[in-house]
């Protein structure tokens, strides 16, 4: 890739960001589609956030992807937020036009279409568990209750951020929502017994080594097990022992990603060469 003074800038701001697959992927699709830029990590520490975002101005940063665990914080550093990013409360795509920071969320519309198309699973009318409260979590709730679910529950580890997610559902559909707290209990046991889907959006298993946070006799036979992070958790370890149906994130991490660079580009995303991308880095990763 030849970098030239004329370059446009994409980057993804993130805290850690060396895990990001965002980098392979659109930079491949600039290359395939012949476009004139360049995409890197900005490894930005949660105290500096204010100042980095401020920055992108400064430094004519065409776009940025954001990423654990700023796509909450970073909204009250933008100029305008789309409806979509309002409702959830989290940004995950922005793009700088004219001095000004526009903030998208393309993880809502990613994970719907992977849930449908890779994993062939309809939400509507279904009960679901959504486990966490942050970005992720918050897209994943609005995007499942905007589908039609019949019941949503909401599992975080503090309760309290639950809550304020399940307030923020309710205010916009009117779906049975219950915030409770992410642990043990036979509430949350009894709740994903009953449960047709079970979306783990924490950041456990990110990093790997991960242990499972739940009672595993939880996941019955007919439940589908969608884990957003892109590698083998002991959650999809666990449900794939058990005969699960199962779908990791790297499908919605190409959806989220192919929709970001839409926004950023204004042409038609190349899917097929962003997933092969991130298939190829995560094989080199392991
Ligand atoms: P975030 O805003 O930082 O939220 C993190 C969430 O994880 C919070 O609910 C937090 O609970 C919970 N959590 C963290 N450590 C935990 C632990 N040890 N036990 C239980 N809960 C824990 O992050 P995010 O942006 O929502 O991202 C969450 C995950 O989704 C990440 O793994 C990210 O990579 C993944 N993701 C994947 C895609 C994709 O395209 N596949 C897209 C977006 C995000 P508390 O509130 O109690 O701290």
């Amino acid at each position: 890739m030849k970098v030239f003074g004329n370059t446009q800038i994409f980057g993804v701001m993130g805290w850690p960001v060396e895990h990001s697959l965002s980098p392979v992927m659109h930079n491949a699709a600039f290359e395939a589609l012949g476009i004139h830029a360049v995409y890197v990590p900005f490894p930005v520490k949660p105290e500096d956030l204010g100042k980095a975002t401020m920055s992108l101005r400064a430094l004519n940063v065409s776009g940025v992807n954001v990423t654990v665990p700023h796509k909450g914080a970073v909204t009250e550093f933008l100029d305008e937020i789309d409806t979509t990013a309002k409702r959830i409360g989290a940004v995950n795509t922005i793009v700088q036009k004219n001095r000004k920071l526009y903030g998208y969320n393309t993880d809502g519309p990613g994970f719907m279409l992977s849930l449908r198309k890779d994993g062939h699973f309809d939400p509507a009318g279904k009960k679901a568990v959504v486990l966490g409260s942050g970005g992720a979590a918050g897209a994943v709730a609005m995007a499942l209750a905007e589908a039609g679910v019949r019941r949503l529950v909401i599992a975080n580890r503090d309760k309290n951020r639950a809550e304020v997610l399940a307030k923020r559902v309710i205010k916009h559909y009117e779906r049975e929502t219950l915030p409770v707290a992410l642990d043990e209990s036979r509430a949350l046991y009894w709740l994903i017994r009953e449960s047709d889907i079970l979306v783990n959006a924490t950041s456990v298993g990110l990093a790997g080594n991960d242990r499972l946070t739940l009672n595993p006799n939880c996941l019955h036979n007919k439940l589908f097990v969608f884990d957003l992070v892109y590698r083998e958790t002991a959650l999809l370890k666990s449900a794939k022992r058990r005969g699960l149906k199962t779908l990791d994130g790297l499908g919605m991490l190409v959806s989220q990603g192919a929709r970001s660079f839409e926004i950023f580009t204004g042409k038609r995303a190349p899917f097929r060469v962003m997933r092969t991308a991130a298939e190829q880095a995560l094989k080199f990763a392991k």
